[in-house]
């Protein structure tokens, strides 16, 4: 792999540009793909089988989608958002429909994306009529010279570029709503009133974020996350999802992760940077890394989710501290699985 990324750099400065370095591949790597659609109190007394199989169904769909455009030789950021867009569309995921609710009964949504190659970004936070968010992202990486926008000036971003907009009840779900309705009662009667819904949640929380990570034909990395961000959340809150590091990496020299969970927790902690720094700097394995960051570092800060990672080679972790987690990944070779418990089965 080193010396591919040799190759790569030599030809990113002999031709100045991905596609020109892309060309320049000759040999074609094995393309894998993983995804999560949120962790948290996921068990199998809280699941019933017909809700079991609609995610299962949903997440394999997901997958196909990103996999069947890697096959065809698109790149790793094409199959991201596509299996992105899956679960976007789906009310099954906090992300696109089906996105939680904030305190005031909207919905504000998050999302980012980042390429390993030449750490190329991009991100938007709290936007309100973007019916693809993580599209949106891709945007703002592409077609802007910045790496995050936000409300409503990424709302007219979306608008110039002739992205599709929707009315914000377009994410609207009555199980969503009834979650609000529930974490407010819980939260108006708690100590601290005015603050945010998650201390109160915890013990039944499902995180629903969706994100996915991907490895394309010329080895490169890509990794995007989307979300509605968390149930009941005040005053513009912004999670880890949008934020590049925390929520969202990618590095080819190490490895490229997506996360779900307590955000807070994982922008202090910077976990998606972390784990591939760890994969860079200590050599370790993506499955070691993930580890260290997931069952050490933000579980002993108290912090609750997981992770999906993949380095240039395709081997795949998805680590997570939670009872369940809704993942899989799909691999050149036929090698596939969708999990959802945390006993692997
Ligand atoms: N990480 C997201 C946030 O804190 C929540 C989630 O994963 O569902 O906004």
């Amino acid at each position: 792999m080193k010396k591919q990324l040799l190759t790569s750099v030599l030809a990113m400065a002999m031709f100045g540009s991905t596609a020109a370095m892309a060309d320049q591949h000759k040999h074609e790597q094995d393309v894998a793909i993983a995804i999560h659609g949120g962790a948290g109190t996921i068990t199998r007394a809280n699941l019933s089988d017909e809700q079991e199989q609609a995610y299962r169904d949903k997440l394999a769909e997901a997958l196909q989608a990103g996999y069947d455009l890697l096959e065809q030789g698109a790149s790793s950021t094409d199959a991201v958002i596509a299996a992105i867009q899956v679960m976007e569309a789906s009310p099954l995921f906090n992300s696109g429909v089906g996105a939680v609710y904030t305190w005031d009964a909207e919905h504000e949504l998050d999302a980012s994306l980042m390429e390993g190659l030449n750490g190329n970004a991009g991100a938007v936070s709290g936007v309100k009529t973007v019916k693809s968010p993580i599209h949106l992202a891709r945007e703002v990486m592409e077609e802007s010279v910045h790496v995050m926008l936000s409300g409503e000036g990424a709302e007219q971003f979306a608008e110039q570029q002739g992205l599709e907009l929707v009315d914000n009840s377009y994410f609207n779900t009555e199980r969503r709503y009834q979650q609000l309705l529930k974490a407010k009662e819980k939260i108006e009667k708690s100590e601290q009133p005015e603050q945010q819904a998650w201390q109160y949640l915890d013990l039944d929380y499902k995180y629903g974020t969706v994100g996915a990570v991907a490895v394309d034909k010329d080895g490169l990395l890509s990794a995007g996350t989307s979300t509605g961000g968390m149930t009941a959340k005040r005053y513009g809150r912004i999670g880890d999802s949008p934020i590049i590091g925390a929520g969202t990496w990618a590095d080819n020299e190490s490895c490229a992760v997506s996360a779900t969970g307590h955000g807070e927790y994982f922008i202090r902690h910077h976990v998606a940077a972390d784990i591939c720094s760890r994969v860079k700097y200590k050599g370790l394995s993506v499955t070691e890394a993930g580890d260290e960051v997931i069952h050490g570092v933000l579980q002993q800060a108290g912090g609750t989710g997981g992770v999906i990672i993949i380095d240039a080679e395709g081997n795949v972790a998805m680590p997570f501290n939670t009872e369940g987690m809704y993942r899989g990944y799909m691999k050149a070779g036929g090698e596939s699985e969708i999990s959802i418990y945390n006993d692997n089965e």
